[in-house]
């Protein structure tokens, strides 16, 4: 199995026996011990596999997997304002189900087991995660041109879904952006994360142009305006920040202890965007940072290997360092870094006594990964999301060898591809926002 200590070098432990007990990890030691009073009801064979924890994807709009390759070759203004935005405005809450779903299954069979999402009818997300036996964490989206009935439907949502599922439902508070949310709803959001104990997930610096355009419009940057409206105070979880510059970095120390920031590189890579998220700076300043994908309408994929790949390697471009961003300091971000991201460290992250039963068993004798000189290298370098052979959350049995257990997977995919052709009619002309950061 794999060893993710909170520092350091990970580690390969080999034949080792992970005994799990409603749904907790209650030891791990050597194969063939004794099974305690009794047997055990189930016995996972996972001989030639390597158990990992399981990864979490840190940011993510799951129901976008319906647009899936719908936004290709266009700038980042032109995905939103003439692709993304109008299709969102076709989505029903039927949809919005059948996308969660989707996505659940597509994660699931990558080994991810944790998600932070971030959409529209998160009811139905919720219903999907409780469903298909995932672990996430939902911020409904939020737009300030939306109003207030629907700022009082997201609390409620709240209210009514964290802790949900037996605890595998989480939620946050989810203003879109500081350019689509105004700084009232901010500190209102702000003040009922902190009265609920929940935190806050939301887009900002997404790109420098954004923080050029906010200290040209109101003299400071969009983290300046968390910081000010309270969401740092509160608990934040920034997707991208690939404009978080170097005035930002004390700010976001003060609440280093909360803030996490949603490194998601290959839609920054599509969109052309540079520099990308400052993971040294952040990682320096004791922020932590997590791996996400962002939605599959940009991502394609929800395969956090791959987005943790993408990871190491611009980041060791983005410092001309090849030492940094080791293979043992990425699997890090993707599982702990996730974890934390979502204040979930405490239960998820490692394969330890006393953590969810998270647990990824990965096949590592295809070709691709062969000879296997280092397993770890091969996990952050060579395997691929079907190399995930089984999986575990909450102790429970999601995928055995290969098979979902939770998801009727034909039957979804129809679903599925009977919706598109509405999704993908933007001749109306309506869009669920404009994009002018
Ligand atoms: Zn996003």
């Amino acid at each position: 199995m794999l060893r993710v200590p909170p520092r350091g070098e990970c580690e390969i432990l080999r034949a080792q026996d992970i005994v799990v007990a409603d749904g907790v990890i209650e030891d791990v030691r050597p194969t063939g011990g004794p099974f305690g009073a009794g047997f055990a009801a189930e016995v996972i064979d996972g001989r030639g596999l390597l158990a990992v924890p399981g990864l979490v994807n840190a940011h993510t709009h799951s129901p976008m997997v319906l647009m899936r390759g719908a936004a290709e070759d266009v700038t980042v203004e032109g995905w939103f304002n003439d692709r993304v935005w109008p299709m969102e405005s076709n989505l029903t809450p039927a949809d919005v189900r059948i996308g969660a779903r989707l996505a659940c299954a597509e994660m699931i069979r990558s080994g991810v087991t944790t998600f932070a999402d971030h959409y529209f009818f998160p009811g139905q997300i919720a219903e999907a995660v409780t469903e298909t036996g995932l672990r996430a964490d939902i911020a409904p989206t939020y737009f300030s041109s939306r109003g207030t009935e629907a700022l009082e439907d997201t609390v409620r949502f709240a209210e009514a879904w964290h802790g949900a599922a037996d605890g595998r439902v989480t939620v946050s508070l989810g203003p879109h952006a500081p350019y689509t949310v105004d700084d009232g709803d901010l500190r209102t959001l702000a003040g009922h994360a902190r009265r609920l104990g929940l935190r806050m997930h939301i887009h900002a610096a997404e790109h420098l142009e954004q923080t050029r355009s906010s200290l040209d419009r109101r003299g400071i940057t969009p983290i300046r305006v968390l910081h000010e409206t309270g969401v740092l105070e509160a608990g934040a979880l920034i997707a991208h920040g690939c404009g978080i510059v170097e005035d930002d970095l004390p700010l976001l120390a003060e609440y280093a202890g909360t803030t996490a920031v949603a490194c998601c590189p290959k839609v920054y890579l599509k969109h052309a965007l540079s520099p990308l998220t400052p993971v040294r700076d952040l990682l320096g300043a004791g922020v932590t940072v997590a791996v996400g994908t962002d939605g599959a309408a940009g991502h394609n994929t929800l395969d956090v290997w791959e987005a943790l790949r993408l990871v190491a390697l611009t980041q060791k471009q983005a410092v001309r360092d090849a030492t940094w961003m080791t293979v043992s300091d990425t699997l890090r971000l993707a599982v702990r870094g996730g974890a934390r991201a979502l204040g979930l460290q405490n239960s998820i992250g490692a394969l330890e006594p006393g953590m969810r039963a998270d647990i990824v068993l990965t096949d590592l004798s295809g070709p691709h990964c062969r000879p296997l000189h280092d397993p770890r290298a091969a996990l952050v370098y060579s395997a691929r999301a079907s190399d995930v052979r089984t999986v575990v959350v909450d102790g429970r049995i999601l995928m055995r060898d290969g098979l979902l257990l939770t998801v009727d997977e034909p039957a979804l995919l129809a679903e599925a591809d009977a919706r598109v052709a509405r999704i993908l009619d933007t001749s109306h002309g309506r869009a669920v926002q404009h994009y002018d950061p």
